[in-house]
């Protein structure tokens, strides 16, 4: 048990309210009336024309993939840096993955890149906003568009992030959602799928309760259901729905308790930074971000490696993110090798997340950095030591 753990859940609304009133309901299995109430709010806060909860990010992606009609030897673009799932519920339908790099700035799929990937088996490109900040949305829909190619946002992190003033998840025909326990808003897991393209609304209902059409029949526009398409179990139950609409109510209260906590890194942390040659995030004029996570870029593997063993001793979980994806072990099956993403190689190594929970306190915050400089000291001590006694 850390004394400053990387993440904690926390309730800040009437979640545990909400919770008790769905089992007295009677309704805990999906689409009772907290699932919609959901819905409704997402559609309302995002500005899409549907939003379905689903049981992860996840199995939304795997929606999104089942609806463009992903058929094996299709090609799909994303970054190599991303969590593996954005890629993996292509690839499940016999999608080859293609691995983009980064922006060194933003960790951002790097657009300028896209042109030479698209081969005519393109189907789909999925960016990913890294840490909520979007993606350069005009470009990427741009070349979508010219090559008649789908745009799926992977928006784990992005939920009330923006573009250009526009909210992240309206830009693709689909988006998707995360509501696991580390993300900004949280049922332990969870996700919603968000569609824009009107054309998707009817057969994402049909794939999402296992390819019945089920939802017609209770609203009335046919008088059985039956099964009509291929499908899944993607509906959550309506007791996560009700701890989830409790924590998205209370949205303005947990995006101001993230936004402090990000400042206070941001701010607390520059000194050292400049001193010791490490980065902080870059968030462009254009992006409003939605505090999703605060990380730093250290110098090397070796001071990062250092630097979480530091914070260990002391009581603070720090962690690194994502490895790249095409020299995993499936990324090498489809030909990942060294060298091919070098910002998302370098990036990989060298990125370090620090503790960030909607109740971690300023206090809490104080220690962790108090911490973060002492390693700092004892880092140029040993340079120093080191000098003393090999001066070449
Ligand atoms: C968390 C995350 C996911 C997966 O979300 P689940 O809800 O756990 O399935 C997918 N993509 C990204 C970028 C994520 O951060």
């Amino acid at each position: 048990m850390y004394r400053i753990p990387f993440n904690r859940p926390c309730l800040t609304g009437n979640e545990q309210l909400y919770l008790a009133q769905a089992i007295a309901n009677g309704h805990a299995s999906g689409d009772g009336a907290f699932t919609k109430k959901c819905h409704v709010l997402l559609e309302e806060i995002v500005g899409v024309r549907k939003a379905l909860l689903t049981t992860s990010c996840t199995h939304a992606l795997e929606m999104a993939a089942l609806l463009l009609d992903i058929q094996p030897g299709d090609e799909v673009i994303c970054p190599s840096f991303t969590f593996v799932s954005t890629i993996n519920a292509f690839v499940l339908r016999g999608a080859t993955p293609v691995f983009c790099d980064i922006r060194p700035d933003t960790l951002n799929l790097d657009e300028r890149l896209l042109e030479g990937l698209i081969t005519p088996r393109t189907r789909a490109i999925l960016p990913v906003h890294y840490a909520g900040v979007g993606c350069e949305m005009d470009a990427i829909l741009e070349i979508a568009k010219r090559h008649g190619i789908a745009v799926v946002e992977d928006n784990a992190h992005g939920l009330l992030g923006k573009y250009k003033g526009k909210n992240l998840g309206t830009f693709g025909c689909l988006a998707t959602q995360s509501f696991h326990e580390t993300k900004n808003f949280t049922c332990g897991e969870g996700g919603a799928l968000l569609i824009n393209d009107p054309q998707y609304v009817e057969r994402a209902e049909i794939i999402r309760e296992k390819g019945t059409n089920r939802s017609r029949f209770f609203r009335g526009q046919v008088d059985k259901y039956t099964w009509v398409d291929v499908g899944s179990s993607y509906l959550p139950s309506d007791l996560l729905a009700a701890f989830l609409y409790g924590q998205l109510e209370a949205r303005e209260q947990i995006q101001s308790k993230r936004k402090r906590i990000w400042e206070y890194y941001h701010e607390h942390l520059r000194d050292w930074a400049d001193k010791a040659g490490v980065r902080q995030p870059i968030i462009p004029d254009h992006c409003e971000q939605p505090y999703h996570m605060y990380y730093v870029l250290m110098p090397s593997l070796a001071e990062r490696q250092a630097l979480i063993e530091h914070l260990k001793g002391r009581g603070i979980l720090s962690v690194f993110h994502y490895l790249p994806l095409h020299l995993s072990d499936m990324g090498q099956k489809f030909g990942g090798k060294v060298g091919d993403c070098p910002v998302t190689e370098d990036v990989s190594d060298r990125l370090l997340r620090l503790p960030f929970y909607n109740d971690l306190t300023e206090e809490e915050q104080a220690y962790v950095v108090a911490e973060i400089g002492s390693f700092s000291t004892s880092w140029e001590d040993t340079s120093r030591h080191a000098y003393a006694v090999n001066p070449h």
